[in-house]
């Protein structure tokens, strides 16, 4: 594990996305800060060099006085995958971020909300796996008991097979979840072209991989998207995709994004693929949105100040 400081990171050899390298020896700042009517708090960060990133904390029980927090991290500033619903998407990449600094946006939630963060999760601006070295050493320091402590971690992943499988070599102690989104190719290909270049089987491969080895269950996510990939034959092909993995999979709502012409599909259609999949033998629950009023819900991270 590398040491993480905050606030002085070395210079850090970032992984072969990244444009560049970064001395970030300034503190980064909080630019904006943003309170939804559920108690979601979003922040958008700029660091030194003045690249942005945004950061999510989601209060469980009493707002005020939460009985469960998790903190939502970003690991790049903008994302160079280009997912078609996703606002992130069309900002294209900044830079990797460092891991001192990823420690510091979750040391930042539990600041904000004066309490511990239980749960942190990479899944806010970036595709993680693209920085595999620094997302490793962040997640070690805050794990540790003389780090933040944080109790769970999860890594939410387009899907990129080398990096699902370095995690399950490297055993790692995270919960790994896989943007899947579509369950045919053409369509997959159509919504997520940055991970084109994976075929599904390839994915599967890794993932069934990633269960043997690392022991561990997938969550695959699927966002539905009204009369897109929520047909029958959508759910017959996650069905198939599903086969053979120790997989659960979560259901997710979509919000809408300005400029993007998808919508969500209704709850009812959600509900109904929901019961299909239990019935199937497959796991499965339905996600609420948390934030989506103060654009902090799953898609719709776009550093706006
Ligand atoms: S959904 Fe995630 S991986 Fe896809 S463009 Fe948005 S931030 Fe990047």
């Amino acid at each position: 594990m590398t040491n993480v400081r905050i606030g002085c990171d070395g210079p850090h050899h970032a992984a072969d996305a990244s444009p560049e390298v970064v001395d970030s020896c300034l503190d980064p700042q909080v630019v904006a800060r943003q309170v939804s009517a559920d108690g979601t708090r979003k922040y958008v960060v700029r660091f030194p060099d003045g690249a942005l990133a945004e950061v999510v904390g989601i209060p469980y029980g009493d707002p005020a006085a939460p009985s469960r927090l998790t903190a939502c991290f970003s690991t790049q500033s903008g994302c160079a995958m280009r997912c078609a619903f996703c606002a992130t998407g069309r900002l294209g990449l900044t830079r990797n971020l460092t891991a001192a600094e990823l420690v510091w946006e979750v040391a930042l939630v539990g600041r904000d909300f004066g309490r511990q963060v239980d749960c942190a999760i990479a899944m806010g601006q970036g595709e993680p796996l693209a920085n595999y070295d620094a997302l490793v050493d962040a997640m070690a320091d805050m794990r540790a008991d003389d780090g933040l402590g944080v109790k769970d971690l999860t890594v939410s992943t387009c899907g990129i097979p080398e990096g699902i499988r370095s995690l399950a070599a490297d055993r790692a102690p995270v919960t790994l979840a896989v943007s899947l989104h579509a369950a045919r190719q053409e369509l997959r290909d159509e919504l997520m072209p940055g991970v084109r270049a994976f075929s599904l089987g390839c994915l599967h491969d890794a993932l069934a991989y990633y269960n043997a080895t690392a022991g561990r269950y997938v969550v695959v996510q699927y966002l539905m998207l009204g009369g897109v990939n929520d047909g029958h034959n959508d759910l017959e092909a996650l069905v198939a995709f599903c086969q053979g993995l120790d997989a659960r999979v979560s259901l997710l709502q979509y919000n809408r994004v300005e400029g993007i012409p998808f919508v969500p599909s209704t709850f009812g259609a959600a509900a109904l693929w929901c019961m299909e999949l239990s019935d199937r033998g497959i796991p499965a629950g339905v996600n609420n949105p948390r934030g989506a009023d103060v654009h902090a819900a799953c898609g719709q991270l776009a550093a706006r100040t």
